[in-house]
């Protein structure tokens, strides 16, 4: 059956977190709607997405998306990662070989930071520090399983030069034979690890999603050590691994299916990991928990991030935002080292608190640009403020060490 393209029109395109985080950045977009490359777990087949038809071959075209992002991004005050994909397509897709829509988005986000224009009279006299606070440069993560993404990389690179540009590709088989099961139409795992390889070596930010590693298939420490060794030789900046979440619906029923038809030994076993129906999807505690053990003593002494480096997002967000990130980093590093992260849960939840009253305000007064909010920001960490809201000496140290000294954290 050939793929099926239908073009719809759409009145936004860019859809703004009000609290950033690694998965969606500050804003997100996406060109299509369903996936091409067919991956047997993806979930985007959920009924939960409510994307129509046949997952597959039913493509969805923003027919109007770069007149609509244009527009989007002229209204933007914040600057902060565009991250482009979405769980529920691949913007490199292959229908994107004969559309350029994303060749297009690249043009657009790059004259975007040309563009943008912000009255900076007012601090003439701190010239230095005014350009780096104002500098509206967007940074772009693209999330994909595709090569065809090298056929932009001189348009990610000018954005890279300018802000960031992070390529997240998503590689859970060291074995092509395996890929061809579970991701039948995306690119081979050797044209994703030269991918990554020529955007690293242009400078560029590299991360690995290690996910879904699929339960008995996937997760074996072989193949999870060949990944990351092949990882290790280019460099990447980190990895991030995770399991499979199989929510109840199409998403576990076919994927089922294909385990019984290619897998039959594991059939029982598979049923017996989802047996708990969890509306995430995730398998049942014990595999998890063992799981998540196994990935521990794998990773230890590889010297590879899993948790999104600082320095890979640190200057592209507002501090206030910055510094929200990189505390549910930590948060997420140290649960992973076993340490105790309720004092550091606790502060950020009032840090949390006090950041979505302040964006509220902030929301409600359109003619303000960020640098309203990073000063006051800033003035709650001079007249000890914070302090009260973060209640915690250490912590509070360390976050004066990465506002005002600019220090950037490692979590390894
Ligand atoms: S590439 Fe991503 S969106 Fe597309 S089918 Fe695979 S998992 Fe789903």
């Amino acid at each position: 059956m050939d793929t099926n393209l239908k073009y719809v029109e759409i009145k936004t395109a860019l859809r703004k977190n009000s609290l950033p985080n690694h998965f969606l950045g500050k804003y997100s977009f996406s060109p299509y709607r369903a996936c091409e490359h067919a991956c047997k777990y993806c979930d985007g087949r959920a009924e939960k997405y409510y994307v129509d038809g046949n997952f597959e071959k039913d493509i969805v075209i923003r027919k109007n998306l770069l007149s609509v992002l244009a527009n989007d991004l002229r209204k933007i005050r914040e600057k902060g990662y565009v991250t482009i994909g979405s769980g529920v397509s691949d913007a490199y897709q292959p229908i994107e070989e004969k559309t350029f829509l994303m060749q297009n988005c690249a043009k657009i986000l790059n004259n975007f930071n040309l563009n943008l224009n912000f009255n900076l009279n007012r601090d003439n006299d701190h010239h230095h520090s005014v350009i780096n606070r104002y500098n509206l440069n967007l940074s772009v993560k693209v999330i994909t399983k595709s090569k065809l993404i090298m056929r932009d990389i001189d348009y990610w690179e000018k954005i890279h030069k300018k802000s960031a540009f992070l390529l997240c590709m998503s590689i859970v088989f060291a074995d092509d034979n395996l890929r061809q099961i579970f991701e039948p139409k995306a690119s081979s795992i050797d044209e994703r690890f030269k991918t990554l390889q020529e955007f690293k070596a242009r400078g560029m930010y590299v991360g690995i999603l290690m996910m879904p590693l699929i339960p008995l298939i996937g997760d074996s420490d072989d193949n999870i050590t060949k990944i990351i060794e092949r990882a290790k030789k280019i460099g990447v900046d980190f990895i991030l691994p995770s399991t499979t979440t199989l929510r109840e619906g199409i998403q576990k029923d076919s994927f089922l299916q294909l385990i019984k038809n290619n897998f039959n030994n594991h059939y029982k076993d598979m049923l017996y990991l989802y047996s708990n129906n969890a509306k995430s999807g995730n398998p049942i505690l014990s595999y998890r928990e063992n799981f998540y053990a196994r990935l521990k003593k794998i990773f230890s002494n590889t010297k590879i991030n899993t948790v999104v480096p600082h320095y890979t997002y640190k200057n592209c967000y507002p501090l206030y935002d910055e510094l929200f990130l990189l505390l549910n980093d930590m948060e997420c590093f140290y649960e992973s080292r076993d340490v105790n992260t309720k004092p550091l849960k606790y502060s950020i939840s009032r840090y949390e608190e006090w950041l979505l009253e302040e964006k509220s305000k902030f929301n409600r007064k359109r003619n303000l640009n960020y640098r309203y909010l990073e000063d006051l920001f800033l003035e709650n960490i001079s007249n000890h403020n914070m302090d009260e809201i973060i209640k915690n000496e250490k912590l509070m140290k360390l976050i004066k060490r990465v506002v005002l000294d600019r220090e950037t954290i490692t979590l390894l």
